[in-house]
């Protein structure tokens, strides 16, 4: 209505758009446009990737009008990416959810936030009554603060009683989780970014941090004396920059990885010393190997083996060397061993716990370790496990609660709560700020489950996505540059988020939304005693965390005010450490890291005749995830407005394509229709690439249900599909 009626005035001549294009001087700005001259900036952390930038929103009349570097801030040292230095505009979004919403005779409707909390606590104690406490399941995030999460745990696994909890986390990193808890008895990254400058040689595989993570390039370009490496199907933005680029086929990352294993010990490139004094497992891993000879890892990876020779001898002659990965990586049905194959060359030359020297996953989302460290999903709260009694004992203890509340297991992982909703033994789901009707696989099977469910209740600052849409309640929730809380980036670094602006009409930050809910389960004078703010969660989760590995008892919301953002742990009275092991102690019971010996296998879903093409799935810098946020970000979605698909020209001329034409990209599962093609030397022949951030062209409708045994990560990265013309076969 309101663009209307703008569109009205400039046509009748009666806006001329002088607010718009007029340019004054500002203190800090220079001369830039007037509306983004702020009054006052807002300190704070970057809300999309777990680089962790810091960041400054310019607030004017109560509205956030720019952004731009944090200064003082270690991580960014100054520099934003396109997301960062455009991360204001998400704040005006037109389609932000306002209003709590029912569905009421399929329509919609807007309740008060008393109706709705409610009716949700009325109806999740109904279902659980009916049909068991784990009938209700809970989705959550790694876009949350903390703070937030750390309350969410509390009140799904003590409040609810449901131990069917898991996140959005589970769809791009529990594999590095389950890969560092295989080799080192726990999670949690080893390094630090500043390891990347150090090394003289950094292999990063599966990681196209040009794109995904582009402030972490500014630690590569400032160090020209190092050897950078990039191990990835295509030849990446990341792989341009490198001095060696190993295009291997699609998931033969693992067999790679063994293979250098085979070479540095052939050649007598390990460590002896560190090996006999910090390790176990040595002499089974290297008789494994052995079969992983270059002669074999040539045909498996595709890559030539001077190329493997190349790599081996760089890493192993190192000073110090850093691994890198991410999505290439996790995104595996092996991503678990793969990293633990990756943490086995690590251990191997002893390159962990030194300046230059780590195995290092980087995290997707903002947030991603602080739920990792303070969660209830995968481990219990400070990286304790739900099977060893004393953990329960003493966690029960702090909160003074009985120790048989505490569950002695952990419940459904994130696909398999879908398949349990499948099943109808989930009847009620709660989603909060994630979007899987975009981002997880096989979307026809999560469309059959969510139709199941008796209540489906979505959480989220955006409205309509294509969840909130399904949604018989919608919660509206609270975003980045409205909230306050600390996020933890990939090297464990704690950043404080800030509140700039006021959330938009009746939107309420998640950890308000949590603590009346808990008001009307009955629990909050027992879970949550006296807590009014996100500082009292963050105060217990320093005393829960305290003595752990990743102890955060030396850090509070006064010392990240006055010190700036700091790495965990951090112990009260002690300073931080940058990197975890630097004592070759590790946290098994034997203090001792494990060689982990896992059989690389061909990737499930091989591609046939009628499947010729192997389709790879990524993302590109403009857009996050599923574009709810970039997609109102006018610059970002100007600069790429749609999906499209990397084609091989030798692969479009035997099928007659020309760049630019419409496609379907289809599978046994699905077909994706009028995808741009691009043809391009940038995929190898016989496969394909494709962004995953476009609802209206969703590559999840191809993509399939196989996921890592252990860590429950889906394997997105290959399937096998076939390209047509769009419209050649109706
Ligand atoms: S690199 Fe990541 S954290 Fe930094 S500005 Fe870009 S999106 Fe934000």
């Amino acid at each position: 209505m309101i663009a209307k009626l703008r569109d009205w005035k400039r046509a009748a001549g009666l806006d001329i758009l002088r607010e718009q294009y007029s340019y004054e001087r500002g203190d800090s700005t220079g001369y830039t446009s007037a509306r983004k001259i702020p009054e006052r900036w807002v300190a704070t952390t970057c809300g999309y990737c777990s680089v962790g930038c810091g960041i400054e929103i310019g607030v004017k009349e109560g509205r956030a009008v720019s952004s731009r570097p944090l200064a003082a801030h270690p991580v960014n040292r100054g520099k934003l990416c396109p997301k960062g230095l455009s991360e204001h505009y998400i704040l005006e979004a037109e389609s932000r959810a306002l209003y709590p919403l029912f569905r009421r005779n399929g329509k919609q409707v807007r309740i008060s936030w008393d109706e709705a909390l409610g009716m949700m606590a009325e109806r999740f104690r109904a279902t659980q009554a009916k049909y068991g406490a784990r009938s209700l399941g809970v989705i959550s995030t790694g876009q949350l603060v903390t703070e937030e999460f750390y309350t969410l745990g509390k009140l799904v696994q003590l409040g609810l009683g449901t131990n069917n909890f898991d996140g959005n986390t589970t769809l791009c990193m529990s594999s590095a989780v389950s890969g560092y808890k295989m080799s080192f008895g726990s999670d949690g990254p080893p390094g630090a970014y500043e390891d990347i400058e150090k090394a003289d040689v950094v292999l990063l595989i599966g990681a196209n941090i040009a794109d995904n993570h582009p402030i972490l390039c500014q630690y590569l370009d400032s160090n020209p004396h190092q050897t950078v490496i990039v191990a990835d199907p295509r030849v990446t933005k990341t792989a341009m920059l490198a001095d060696l680029h190993l295009p291997l086929k699609p998931r033969s990352d693992l067999a790679l990885a063994h293979g250098i294993a085979h070479i540095l010990i052939r050649y007598s490139l390990i460590n002896r010393a560190y090996i006999d004094a910090h390790t176990t497992g040595f002499d089974d891993f290297a008789r494994f190997v052995e079969a992983y000879t270059p002669e074999r890892v040539s045909q498996l990876t595709g890559l030539s083996e001077e190329l493997l020779y190349k790599t081996a001898f760089l890493y192993g002659r190192a000073r110090a060397a850093f691994i890198g990965w991410t999505m290439g990586v996790n995104h595996s049905t092996q991503g678990s061993a793969t990293v633990s194959a990756l943490c086995n060359l690590s251990l191997l030359t002893g390159n962990i716990g030194r300046a230059g020297a780590s195995p290092f996953s980087i995290t997707g989302q903002c947030n991603a370790m602080g739920t990792r460290e303070a969660g209830f999903t995968s481990s219990l709260p400070g990286y304790r496990k739900f099977d060893q009694t004393a953990d329960r004992a003493e966690l029960a203890s702090i909160w003074g609660v009985a120790e048989d509340r505490m569950p002695a297991a952990r419940g459904l992982a994130y696909p398999d709560i879908i398949e349990a909703v499948l099943g109808r033994s989930i009847r009620a789901l709660w989603i909060i700020a994630t979007n899987p009707l975009v981002s997880f696989p096989n979307q026809d099977v999560l469309r059959q489950a969510l139709s199941n469910l008796d209540f489906l209740v979505v959480q989220d600052g955006f409205h309509p996505t294509p969840t909130t849409e399904l949604a018989t309640l919608v919660l509206p929730a609270a975003i980045w540059g409205e909230k306050e809380g600390t996020y933890t980036n990939s090297e464990r670094r704690v950043s404080k988020v800030n509140k700039a602006v006021d959330p938009p009409a009746e939107a309420r930050p998640d950890f308000d939304i949590f603590l009346a809910l808990a008001e009307k389960l009955g629990c909050r004078d027992e879970l949550f005693p006296g807590w009014l703010t996100p500082e009292d969660a963050f105060n217990e989760w320093r005393r829960v965390s305290a003595g752990r590995l990743c102890d955060y008892s030396g850090i509070s919301y006064e010392s990240l005010a006055a010190d700036g953002p700091t790495q965990w742990p951090r112990a009260e009275g002690a300073a931080a450490a940058a990197r975890l092991y630097a004592d070759g102690k590790f946290a098994t019971p034997d203090g001792r890291a494990k060689f982990i010996a896992t059989h690389w296998e061909p990737f499930p879903e091989q591609p046939t005749r009628e499947y010729p093409l192997v389709l790879n799935t990524g993302r590109t810098v403009e857009h996050w995830h599923t574009r709810t946020k970039t997609r109102e970000v006018p610059i970002l979605e100007h600069l790429s407005p749609r999906a499209w698909l990397e084609m091989n020209p030798r692969d479009a001329t035997q099928q007659g394509l020309r760049s630019h034409d419409r496609v379907d990209v289809v599978s046994r599962r699905g077909r994706v229709s009028g995808v741009e093609l691009r043809l391009t030397e940038i995929v190898a022949p016989g496969q394909i690439f494709m962004p995953f951030h476009f609802s209206e062209t969703n590559v999840n409708e191809v993509t399939q249900s196989a996921f890592d045994p252990i860590s429950r990560e889906p394997n997105y990265k290959q399937c096998a599909v076939r390209v047509e013309r769009t419209g050649a076969t109706q």
